[in-house]
């Protein structure tokens, strides 16, 4: 195979190699795997929210402990979870990306994190405009829309990072931000994300407010199309599956984080059927809390024999399909399968790796059985990101020592259950307390508020 200006340029038999050829004895090559959806600053918080219920989780742990991340430690979240990713596989990732603070400039630093540690990013840039959310999260409609499109503007050459509208959820943007959204990705020809119906209340919320159920809503508003990627789409009805495919909007399908919130199992086999695209994403670090596109296959196969009870549900081609070939698509990337002028998004795995023993069938191997052990080099855009099971960009052991010293001491707050509030490291630490200190200048919902997507 031969790579050039970040594509593969031949796929052919050799008869000598040159001294800058890799071999690859024992090896064998994959196309990169796509996130689909993921929060990267969530990776930050991970295990300080487990095992609470949505409205705890978010009211305890994402809230508070957002507000504590400056633009460094943004960057650094990003770092940490585009590094976690690439050694597991995921090529590209998507960053549905809402700390704004009012501008770009920190979603600047997550796509410099993103260039700097070797990934490809789809910055979905979060538009949000509910007031029962941070005061950083969220923009005036007219401001979000400048923002986005400025940004949108500013990577439109920009070969590894591509931004695109992120209103955030129909309750946690109006219409007119919704709408907005839509309107940018018509203008800059971009696809565009949005969370819906990811839990039970969305739909009876949306009703009561809008008079339609989500994605009847999203038809409504005139955004429901081949530019739409909904994230989740747990609870549609059997009308709004139809809907969704008929106008050829896309899913983000997220198994892990469904599960893990107990958000319920989106009918992934109706929606293929009635001809919506697909793909895999892994969601926020603190609600999954791995990110493994390779484990996602795995997940959206097992989880969807259960609720059908049946084994042949949904195959093992089908699962790697979701996440690698049909996830890029639905971004507008031609990525995820290695063919002559396909984007150089490649992983080879370790065909002596244990969990690929027997050999049997590669490919059902891969879903069912690897060990994220067994990935050993990532090619992203030609450039070679993983060798030998080692990331090359950047150093991991300071990275990891970075985030634990951002970290120390953080825990969830005591009225929960979690991580036990003992300071860790430095003698004499004292923990945080995030209700007295980080909730500042903040309005936090109030407890019978429905909760919103993740
Ligand atoms: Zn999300």
């Amino acid at each position: 195979m031969t790579l050039a200006g970040g594509r593969i340029a031949a796929i052919d038999r050799v008869d000598r190699t040159e001294p800058a050829d890799v071999t690859l004895a024992g090896k064998a090559l994959l196309p990169g795997t796509v996130n689909a959806h993921c929060h990267t600053f969530q990776s930050l918080l991970r295990g300080l929210g487990d095992d609470l219920d949505f409205a705890g989780w978010r009211d305890r742990v994402l809230y508070p402990f957002s507000e504590r991340l400056d633009r460094g430690a943004i960057a650094l979240g990003a770092s940490f979870a585009f590094a976690e990713m690439l050694r597991h596989g995921a090529t590209t990732c998507v960053d549905f990306f809402y700390l704004q603070d009012e501008g770009n400039e920190n979603a600047e630093a997550v796509i410099e994190a993103a260039r700097a540690v070797g990934i490809r990013l789809v910055l979905a840039r979060g538009m949000y405009d509910w007031e029962g959310a941070p005061k950083r999260y969220r923009e005036p409609v007219a401001d979000a829309a400048r923002r986005t499109r400025e940004l949108i503007a500013a990577h439109r050459d920009d070969e590894t990072a591509v931004v695109q509208p992120a209103p955030h959820s129909p309750h946690g943007a109006s219409a007119a931000m919704i709408r907005a959204g839509w309107e940018l990705a018509e203008a800059e020809d971009t696809r565009f994300h949005i969370h819906v119906a990811e839990g039970r209340y969305e739909g009876e919320r949306t009703l009561q407010e809008h008079g339609a159920t989500p994605i009847r809503y999203l038809d409504r508003l005139g955004v429901l199309g081949p530019r739409m990627l909904g994230v989740h789409c747990v609870w549609l009805d059997d009308e709004e599956i139809e809907l969704m495919g008929a106008r050829h909007a896309a899913l983000a399908y997220c198994p892990s984080s469904n599960m893990f919130l107990g958000d319920g199992i989106t009918r992934v086999p109706e929606l293929r059927k009635a001809g919506v695209r697909i793909g895999l994403g892994t969601d926020g670090g603190c609600t999954n809390n791995r990110l493994s596109v390779f484990e996602e296959m795995r997940m959206t196969s097992l989880l969807q024999r259960v609720r059908v009870l049946d084994g042949a549900a949904l195959d093992a081609a089908t699962a790697f399909e979701l996440g690698t070939r049909s996830g890029a698509e639905i971004l507008g990337l031609d990525a995820g399968v290695i063919a002559p002028g396909r984007l150089a998004d490649l992983v080879a795995v370790d065909l002596d790796d244990a969990s690929l023993h027997p050999r049997t069938d590669l490919l059902k191997s891969v879903v069912y059985a690897m060990s994220d052990r067994a990935v050993t080099d990532v090619w992203v855009h030609g450039r070679r990101v993983v060798e030998s099971g080692r990331l090359v960009t950047v150093d991991e052991r300071r990275l990891l020592a970075r985030v634990r010293e951002l970290t120390q001491g953080w825990c969830a707050p005591p009225a929960v259950a979690g991580p036990k509030c003992e300071p860790q490291g430095r003698p004499g630490a004292a923990a945080p307390r995030p209700e007295a200190s980080e909730t500042k200048g903040l309005r936090l919902p109030r407890r019978d508020d429905e909760p919103w997507s993740t």
